[in-house]
This record gives C-alpha cells, sequence and structure tokens, in this order.
C-alpha cells in the first residue's frame, strides 16, 4: 500500500487519531501537511521528519475557510500537487459531554456542528479544486459510529457525524468523473484526549470491567473464546474496549491508497465490533 508520491493533508493532526494517521501515510512514503489549530502539530511534523519522513505543519482553523484554503496552498506550493485528504479535526463539546439536548446551550451545539460537519465540508470544499488539478486523488473523514446508530446524551456530535456519512455519499457520486474517491472511517471509542477529556472513557472503562467480571463469575474455566460459549467470557470488554490512534489511522491509509480502488462513498465501520455487541459507544 505504498503511498510515495502522495501529498497528503491532515487535518486535527496535532494529537489522537489525526497525529497517528500523519505518522502512517508519512512512512508508508506520503508527504504530509500535519494541519491543526494546535501548536503542538509542529511536533508531530518534526517527528515524522526525525524518522526520516516528510512534513510540515500548517495551523489551521476548520471553522474558517480562509485558512483551509491556505493549508491548500501550502501543500501545492511546498510539495507542488495535493490529492490525499484526511479530514478528522473533531471535538465532543467539551468535558461532561453527555447531556439532554435541552441542557446542551446553543454555543456548545452549534460549535459541534461547526467544526466537526462544517469543518469537514469547508476541508473538502478547499481540497477538491487541488485534487482536480492533480489529476484525481482520494478523500477520507473521520466521522464515527456515533454517526451510524446515534448516542443517546450526544445528539449533536451524533448528527455532526452523521452529517459527515452524508456528505461523503453525496460527494462520491459528484466527484467519480474527477477520479476522486471519498469514504469516511467509522471508529467506536479511541484512547485518544478527546475521549480522555469527557465523561465516556469512564463509562466505557466501568462497562468493559463489570461485563468482565459478569463473564468471569458465569464461567470461570472457560477462557478462551473458541472453547467457550457464543458470547463468553470478556467478549463483550473485548469489542468495547477503547482502540488505539493507530488502528484507525489504517483504515484511513487503506481508504485513500490505492488498494482502496473499489471503495467509494462507504461509512468504513472499525469499532472492534462494539455497534454488533449493541453496547452503548460512542
Ligand atoms: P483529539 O482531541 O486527540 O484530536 C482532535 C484534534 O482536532 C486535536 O488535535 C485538536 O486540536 C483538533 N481540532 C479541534 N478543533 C479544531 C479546529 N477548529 N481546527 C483545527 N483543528 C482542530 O481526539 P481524536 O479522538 O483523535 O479525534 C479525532 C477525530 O476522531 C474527531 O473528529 C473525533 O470526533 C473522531 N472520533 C473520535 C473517537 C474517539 O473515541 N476518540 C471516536 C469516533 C470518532
Amino acid at each position: 500500500m505504498s503511498l510515495r508520491g502522495r501529498v497528503a493533508l491532515v487535518t486535527g493532526a496535532a494529537s489522537g487519531i489525526g497525529a497517528a494517521t500523519a505518522r502512517v501515510l508519512a512512512a508508508d512514503g506520503a508527504r504530509v501537511i500535519v494541519a491543526d489549530i494546535d501548536q503542538q502539530g509542529e511536533a508531530v511534523a518534526k517527528e515524522i521528519v526525525a524518522a526520516g519522513g516528510e512534513a510540515i505543519f500548517h495551523r489551521v482553523d476548520v471553522r474558517r475557510a480562509d485558512e483551509v484554503r491556505a493549508a491548500v496552498a501550502a501543500a501545492e506550493s511546498t510539495y507542488g500537487h495535493l490529492d490525499t485528504v484526511i479530514a478528522n479535526a473533531g471535538t465532543v463539546g467539551g468535558p461532561a459531554v453527555a447531556r439532554r439536548l435541552e441542557d446542551l446551550d446553543e454555543e456548545r451545539w452549534t460549535a459541534i456542528l461547526d467544526i466537526n460537519l462544517a469543518g469537514t465540508i469547508r476541508t473538502f470544499a478547499a481540497a477538491v479544486p487541488a485534487l482536480r488539478r492533480a489529476g484525481g486523488g482520494a478523500m477520507s473523514a473521520t466521522a464515527s459510529i456515533a454517526g451510524l446508530t446515534g448516542v443517546a446524551g450526544q445528539a449533536a456530535y451524533s448528527a455532526s457525524k452523521g452529517g459527515i456519512v452524508a456528505v461523503v455519499r453525496a460527494l462520491a457520486f459528484e466527484l467519480v468523473t474527477d477520479r476522486i474517491r471519498v469514504n469516511c472511517a467509522c471508529p467506536g471509542g479511541v484512547a485518544t484526549n478527546l475521549l480522555a477529556n469527557t465523561d465516556v472513557l469512564p463509562v466505557l472503562m466501568a462497562q468493559a470491567e463489570a461485563q468482565a467480571r459478569a463473564d468471569a463469575a458465569e464461567a470461570p474455566a472457560s477462557v478462551s473464546a473458541s472453547a467457550g460459549p457464543v458470547g463468553g467470557p470478556g467478549a463483550q470488554a473485548l469489542m468495547n474496549r477503547a482502540a488505539d490512534p493507530a488502528e484507525v489511522a489504517r483504515v484511513h491509509r487503506f481508504l485513500v491508497s490505492d488498494e482502496a480502488s473499489l471503495v467509494n462513498g462507504q461509512a468504513v465501520v472499525c469499532d472492534a465490533g462494539s455497534s454488533v455487541a449493541n453496547l452503548w459507544m460512542v
């Protein structure tokens, strides 16, 4: 899945899934624009360069169309063209995010939609002319399982992610004649700042631990999934685990690579199975 010769813009790349994606794409030969509102992205770009890859940091606030366009221009002026985009910047809207819609103030839910959904639209809109100039390319976004199943206590976040899925489907058709594929990844819980800064991770951990304890009490002798009953010891805990950001990064890498030439307009679920385990997830 070599990405040699590719130039990739990754938003929200200063930490978590975005930083992991920047590293994974660079390790595969892509030259990467590490774009983020947080200056910490500079350290991510430096780390990639120290590891023998090519990357620059470009500060961008995805709430600002002019800043996103400037990041695209930086890609073209630094590396000659742009053919790959990962629209990943996002927020759950701050701590204690699980709350009823009527308790979510206007400022908070509009910020969630502005960064997650409108930010993705701005990023794609700014990038498409550049991808056309490059003769085609591939774009991916970080949506969420929340955008497919909806999550109680996170209506605005769920709407922002469901919106990304709809945008991806619309664009896949719109851009097919430009030889541009558009997909998104839908992770479950991922161990990042976003999850750590909310009340979601403790809930996930408590659920997983309680399930593991219940399973162990029910069938203490059976620890192997193949030997045990269906959904046996720890099965739900395994599906409900918080993923490593690199696991999501590798899904993005696949989606923007030529290996995914048949995958277009798709919301690719990467949640360790939590959505089929029917557990409450982000
Ligand atoms: P994170 O907080 O580590 O990373 C989010 C990044 O986005 C940060 O570097 C932040 O500075 C940047 N960002 C926020 N607002 C921005 C703005 N206005 N302009 C530019 N950059 C901005 O969290 P993460 O989990 O890596 O989140 C990445 C994406 O993954 C988000 O879209 C998030 O909704 C999505 N996601 C996360 C999880 C999870 O459990 N962590 C699950 C599903 C989807």
